[in-house]
C-alpha cells in the first residue's frame, strides 16, 4: 500500500467496510434492547484482550472493526436500551447517528466563519431558534455549541466576569479589589464548582444556599447570604438557578430568582442542561417561567434531544458578551471573511477547531420537527408518572417533587426502607439482575433514595412495570435476607 492507501484504503475495501458498518449500527439499534443493560465490570479481562493488539503490524480493516464492535457490545452501560432509567444519557437519534458519520467524512473546521460558512450558518441559525423557544429577543442575542453542559457552565462564569469586572480580562483575579463570590443550590450540577476552581476562583468562591423540602432554593437564605457577604467585602457577581437538577428533577423558583439577581445586579444564569427540553411542551413550558429573564443558558442537546454526545448549548442574551470574552488576535487565522458581515466562531469560545456539533441536531429537528419532540418529550413525562404511580401501588414512597420524569423514592413499608444499606442493596440487585439500570443518590446532602429517569424514548409501559416487578423482587430477598439474620 501506498501512503495515500495507508490512510483512505482502496475503493474495495472501503465499499466493505461502509456496508459492514451500516449493518453493524442497524443491528445494534435493533437488537440492543435484548443486550444486558449494565456490562460486566472486569478491567483486567479488557486489558488482556487489548494487549492482543500491539501496533507493531497493522490488522485487517473489518478484523479492527469486528474488534471493536464486539469490545463495545460487551463492556458498554446499553443507554439505548429501554430499561436504562438512569442519568440523562438518552438513546440516540437516527438522523444524529447520520449526522455525526457525515461530520466525520465532511470534518468542517469550525473555528473560522470562511472555513466552513454553510456549518457555522447552520450553528447560528440553531442558536437564533433555541434563544427565541426561551424568551430571548432573537436579534439580540449570541451563542455557541459546546462539549456539554460543563463547558456551556464554564462558557456562563467567564463572561460573567468579563462583564461585571472590566478588569477581568486584562488582569484576571489579581485585577480585582474584592473577592467575587457565585451562588448555586446545593443541588446544583458539581460543574459549576469544578468550573469555579478553573477559572481561577476557587471553590471557596460557590456559596452552596440550602434547599427547602421540594429541594429549590431557598430564596431568602440567597438573599441573607449576598447581604452577609456584601458588608464582609465580597463582590457577589453571579447567581445560577438549576431547572431541572441531576439528582431529583427539580426545578428551581426561576422567577424569585430573577428578582434577586435584578435588585442585586447579579449575573443570572440557569442551567437548564436536561429540563430545557421542556419548552417543546407547550402546556408544561411554563415550568421554566422566567428563564427569559436570566443573562445565560446551559441548555445540552445530548441529553433530552437525544442527539449523540457531545453537544451542549451556551445561550446569552448579550450579543457582544461572548467576543469580548473569547476574542484575541492570531496572525495565523484565516482573515478571508473580514467586511462580510460575519463572526468567527473560534473568537467567541472556549474551543478552537472545533466539530461540526450543531448537525446531528439540526438534522434531528429537521426531520422529527417541533411536533415530533413534543410527542417524545412528552410520552417520556407520561411514562415517569405511570413509573410513579406503579411505584405507590407497590408501597414505595416518592420523595421528590417534579413533573419531570425524575423518580426518587424510597420504601415506607419497613423502616429500613430508607437506609443507606437498603437502597444500595436494591440498586445494585436491579443493575446485576442485567435487566435494568437505576441508580442511587442522595437529597439534600444526606437523604439516601434510589433515581429512576426516563432517559430513554424507547421506554414503553411495559419496561415500566418491568422495573417496578425486578424492584419488588430485590426489595422482597433484602427482607428475608435480613429476616434470617
Ligand atoms: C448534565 C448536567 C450538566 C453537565 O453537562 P455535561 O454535558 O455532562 O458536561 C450540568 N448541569 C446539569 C443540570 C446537568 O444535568
Amino acid at each position: 500500500m501506498n501512503h495515500v492507501e495507508i490512510m483512505m484504503l482502496d475503493k474495495k475495501t472501503r465499499i466493505v467496510l461502509w456496508q459492514c458498518l451500516v449493518e453493524v449500527i442497524e443491528e445494534y439499534i435493533t437488537n440492543v434492547n435484548q443486550a444486558r443493560v449494565a456490562p460486566y465490570l472486569d478491567a483486567d479481562k479488557i486489558r488482556s484482550l487489548l494487549n492482543s493488539i500491539t501496533f507493531t503490524k497493522s490488522i485487517d480493516p473489518l478484523q479492527a472493526l469486528n474488534f471493536v464492535v464486539k469490545g463495545l457490545w460487551d463492556y458498554q452501560m446499553h443507554v439505548a436500551n429501554p430499561q436504562y432509567f438512569g442519568l440523562f444519557n438518552p438513546s440516540p437519534t437516527t438522523m444524529g447517528i447520520a449526522a455525526d458519520a457525515l461530520v466525520a467524512a465532511f470534518n468542517p473546521q469550525l473555528a473560522t466563519w470562511s472555513h466552513s460558512p454553510f456549518a457555522v450558518e447552520v450553528e447560528q441559525h440553531l442558536i437564533r431558534f433555541f434563544a427565541s423557544q426561551f424568551g430571548y429577543n432573537s436579534e439580540k442575542i449570541d451563542g455557541t455549541f459546546t462539549s456539554g453542559g460543563t463547558e456551556a457552565n464554564h462558557t456562563a462564569l467567564l463572561t460573567a466576569l468579563t462583564h461585571k469586572f472590566p478588569k477581568f480580562a486584562q488582569r484576571g483575579l489579581r485585577g480585582l479589589d474584592t473577592l467575587p463570590k457565585l451562588y448555586v443550590s446545593t443541588e446544583s450540577h458539581h460543574s459549576l464548582i469544578r468550573t469555579a476552581r478553573s477559572c481561577g476562583l476557587g471553590v471557596e468562591a460557590v456559596q452552596q444556599i440550602p434547599v427547602d423540602d421540594s429541594l429549590q432554593m431557598k430564596v431568602d437564605v440567597l438573599i441573607e447570604q449576598i447581604a452577609k457577604d456584601r458588608d464582609v467585602g465580597f463582590a457577589p457577581f453571579l447567581v445560577a438557578a438549576t431547572a431541572g437538577t441531576t439528582n431529583a428533577g427539580v426545578v428551581d423558583h426561576i422567577k424569585r430568582i430573577a428578582d434577586v439577581a435584578e435588585k442585586e445586579k447579579l449575573w443570572f444564569h440557569v442551567d437548564a442542561a436536561w429540563g430545557g427540553a421542556i419548552v417543546f411542551v407547550t402546556e408544561m413550558r411554563n415550568v421554566l417561567e422566567g428563564i427569559e429573564r436570566s443573562d445565560s443558558i446551559t441548555f445540552d442537546t445530548h441529553k433530552w434531544l437525544n442527539v449523540p454526545m457531545g453537544a451542549g448549548l451556551f445561550l446569552t442574551r448579550h450579543p457582544e458578551i461572548l467576543l469580548r470574552t473569547f476574542s484575541i488576535e492570531a496572525d495565523y487565522m484565516p482573515k478571508d471573511a473580514l467586511g462580510l458581515n460575519v463572526v468567527d466562531p473560534y473568537i467567541r469560545s472556549l474551543q478552537c477547531s472545533r466539530r461540526f456539533i450543531g448537525l446531528k441536531v439540526f438534522l434531528s429537528l429537521a426531520v422529527a420537527g417541533w411536533n415530533g419532540y413534543s410527542t417524545v418529550i412528552r410520552h417520556q413525562v407520561k411514562m415517569g408518572d405511570l413509573l410513579r404511580q406503579e411505584l405507590k401501588k407497590s408501597g414505595w414512597k416518592i420523595v421528590n417533587q417534579t413533573k419531570l420524569p425524575v423518580v426518587c423514592f424510597v420504601d415506607q413499608q419497613r423502616p429500613e426502607g430508607k437506609s443507606v444499606e437498603f437502597v444500595e442493596s436494591i440498586a445494585q440487585g436491579v443493575v446485576s439482575s442485567g435487566k435494568a439500570w437505576i441508580s442511587t443518590t442522595r437529597l439534600k446532602q444526606n437523604i439516601p433514595v434510589l433515581r429512576a429517569c426516563i432517559t430513554n424514548y424507547r421506554t414503553e409501559p411495559e419496561d415500566i412495570h418491568a422495573l417496578v416487578h425486578v424492584l419488588n423482587e430485590t426489595r422482597q430477598a433484602f427482607y428475608s435476607k435480613i429476616r434470617q439474620t
